[in-house]
């Protein structure tokens, strides 16, 4: 990774034109929230009304997280919300596997100065994403997983729930499942980082060792 900070990464995405996308939209989506916070969602790629505000999550799946979110306390000033890509793909159609690995850098930058200590993968995409594996997220939503120190807790993408059958379906009541798992897990004392070992510089040290 060539970045310093996150601004910098996040100045050359603004421009970038690395894949097909860029001919088609109206503003890269960034992130939103705040990159301080130890929580993170990470979600598919922009729609419609992200490409137009230039912001994650702002149509009818974002009220969906803003209302979970709720649910357990919290609001966009207490964690970051990203994406695997950050261009919306024509139609809202699925990222394209040379897409997410042109975007690659950028989602890897956030998470590594970001350093969220418990990341929500949002669906299929973000999940494969953040745990290095095909998996389906029927398969694992609800379940935690330490990878690189973080917790990764994958559930449903909002907009899925959305088209399933909203709030009597059974992928809702997961949701609220899965986010009640999250607050939980924020909940819990955050471990102390290992002591760094200390080296012996000279041989003045080296005999006091
Ligand atoms: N769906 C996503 O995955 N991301 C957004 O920003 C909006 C909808």
């Amino acid at each position: 990774m060539t970045w310093q900070t996150l601004a910098e990464a996040r100045d050359e995405a603004l421009t970038c034109t690395k894949c097909r996308l860029a001919g088609g939209r109206t503003q890269v989506v960034w992130m939103d929230g705040n990159p301080e916070a130890p929580l993170m969602f990470v979600g598919e790629a922009p729609g419609f009304h992200e490409d137009r505000q230039g912001l994650p999550f702002v149509g009818a799946a974002g009220q969906l997280l803003d209302t979970m979110l709720g649910s357990i306390g919290l609001d966009r000033s207490r964690c970051s919300i990203c994406n695997v890509i950050k261009c919306r793909p024509p139609g809202n159609r699925d990222p394209m596997p040379d897409e997410i690995e042109a975007c690659r850098p950028f989602l890897e930058a956030q998470l590594q100065f970001i350093k969220p200590r418990v990341i929500v993968t949002l669906g299929n995409f973000a999940t494969r994403f953040v745990l290095a594996k095909q998996v389906s997220i029927s398969r694992v939503r609800g379940q935690r997983f330490e990878v690189d120190g973080r917790t990764v807790i994958p559930t449903y993408h909002p907009a899925a729930v959305l088209h399933g059958g909203g709030n009597a379906s059974p992928a809702f009541k997961a949701l609220q499942e899965d986010f009640r798992l999250v607050a939980s897990v924020l909940a819990e004392p955050v471990p102390e980082p290992p002591p760094e070992e200390a080296v012996p510089e000279t041989a003045e040290q080296e005999a006091l060792f």
